[in-house]
Order: C-alpha cells, then structure tokens, then sequence
C-alpha cells in the first residue's frame, strides 16, 4: 500500500500529476492537487512524483 500526498503550500497547479497518473487517484481541485480517488488503487510507479517540478507530491510505501 501507498500513501500519496500532496503539499498545497508547495503545488504550483499546473496539473501534471493529475495527468499522469494511471489510476487516476489525483485531480485538480480549485487550481490545486488532490488525492481525490482511491489510495488503495495507487500502483507505487512514481509518475506523479516524478513529473512534478515542485516536489509537491510524495508517494511512500507502508
Ligand atoms: S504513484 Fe503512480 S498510481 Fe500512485 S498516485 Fe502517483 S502516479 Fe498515481
Ligand atoms: S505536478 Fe506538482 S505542482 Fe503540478 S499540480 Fe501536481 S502537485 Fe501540483
């Protein structure tokens, strides 16, 4: 199982974490990221973290 997080204080909004995750687990909420879908569904692949230029999202294993 994964814990995904997101930093508001650091998101910038541009939406790529959003779309780049395959399980659809992140979306834009009022020009922030949210963990909106299901934590269980997380696959643990790093997109997200990865295409995220703030270092805002954090994905850990547990
Ligand atoms: S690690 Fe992969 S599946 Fe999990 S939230 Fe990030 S992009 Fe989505
Ligand atoms: S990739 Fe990072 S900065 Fe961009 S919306 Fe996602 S959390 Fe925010």
């Amino acid at each position: 199982m994964y814990l995904v997080n997101v930093d508001q204080e650091k998101c910038s909004g541009c939406g790529e974490c959003a779309a780049a995750c395959p399980a659809q687990i992140l979306s834009m909420v009022e020009g922030k990221a949210e963990v909106t879908g299901d934590p269980a569904e997380c696959l643990g692949c790093e997109s997200c973290t990865s295409v995220c230029s703030t270092g805002a999202v954090t994905v850990q294993e547990y």
